[in-house]
């Protein structure tokens, strides 16, 4: 399961305090501590590649300054988001537990403001150090032990939060059989709303592309497509901003937080909104000045 960090309301303080077990981590809980947020607004963020130390620099960017900045952003729209999923990557490059350690002190302000955190892990995060850092936020009964998956479910939509981290530190990605297999199952158990499915790793079926992004996309694609109630992917790992379709199914690739890999890349986040049959989304940049900064972007479901 991904690591859900849920808020850090003083109720949910003490209630962990005194029973520091599972069930206060589970999904029904989230959802009635963040009973006064709007359902139908999320915060996309991905790749932070948050250093242990803050005042590490890479691409000419401060990614604990970049990540500082969202956050203050998140916390100032003006209704407070269903939750803050965070995809992959929040770690600089190998998952140390220092990374983590900073990773977490700087989102804390999110959880302070009752908004719980959706994470998911990418080729630099290690998964075992990652729950070990973040102990308190890992479930007791993952739907698979090897992998970290799971499914969150919104007012207007159902999101399956996928592991595509093979090896770390290593570029391309993996979701495997045993995943691929859960998510069919998953999928094919929660068809009454949209199901809106996120991967740290890009997808891309050409034979290249399987030494940089995900290797076996086309065997995602082929779990997503035919089920007409899939009706987005969501990715990060390309640091770009970028829409694309593959037969009604919105491909969404998230910009990264920290720096881009071309400088004219955009970074930043994205506001999400949900309504019955779309979701309009809005890039905040870090640079304001940027043509895409502000603009609105609306995918409209493919028809069931
Ligand atoms: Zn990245």
């Amino acid at each position: 399961m991904p690591l859900h960090l849920p808020p850090l309301t003083r109720r949910t303080f003490i209630r962990r305090s005194l029973a520091a077990t599972a069930g206060l981590l589970t999904l029904p809980s989230l959802r009635a501590a963040q009973s006064d947020a709007d359902p139908d607004r999320w915060a996309l963020l991905s790749d932070t590649h948050i250093a242990a130390d803050r005042a590490v620099i890479l691409r000419n960017v401060n990614m604990t300054e970049h990540l500082e900045s969202v956050v203050k952003g998140v916390r100032a729209l003006a209704s407070r988001p269903a939750g803050v999923f965070v995809n992959g990557d929040c770690a600089v490059l190998k998952g140390l537990a220092e990374d983590y350690a900073t990773f977490s002190t700087l989102v804390a302000p999110l959880r302070e403001a009752g908004l719980p955190l959706h994470l998911t892990l990418g080729n630099h995060d290690d998964r075992e150090i990652f729950r070990a850092a973040l102990k308190d936020a890992v479930p007791a009964a993952p739907p698979l032990a090897s992998r970290h998956v799971s499914i969150v479910q919104g007012e207007r939509a159902n999101w399956f939060l996928l592991d595509s981290l093979d090896i770390v530190n290593k570029t391309p990605g993996l979701l495997g059989d045993e995943q691929r297999a859960w998510l069919a199952k998953a999928l094919d158990a929660h068809t009454a709303k949209p199901a809106l499915v996120m991967v740290h790793h890009n997808p891309n079926p050409a034979a290249a592309a399987k030494k940089t992004g995900l290797a076996d996309t086309e065997e995602l694609l082929s779990i997503l497509l035919p089920r007409r109630h899939v009706k987005a992917l969501f990715f990060g790992h390309t640091h770009t901003w970028r829409f694309a379709e593959q037969d009604g199914l919105h491909l969404v690739n998230l910009p990264a937080v920290a720096y881009p890999f071309i400088p004219t890349e955009v970074t930043g986040w994205v506001d999400a909104k949900f309504s019955e049959k779309s979701a309009a989304l809005t890039l905040h940049a870090h640079d304001t000045a940027h043509a895409a900064h502000g603009k609105t972007t609306e995918i409209v479901w493919r028809t069931a």
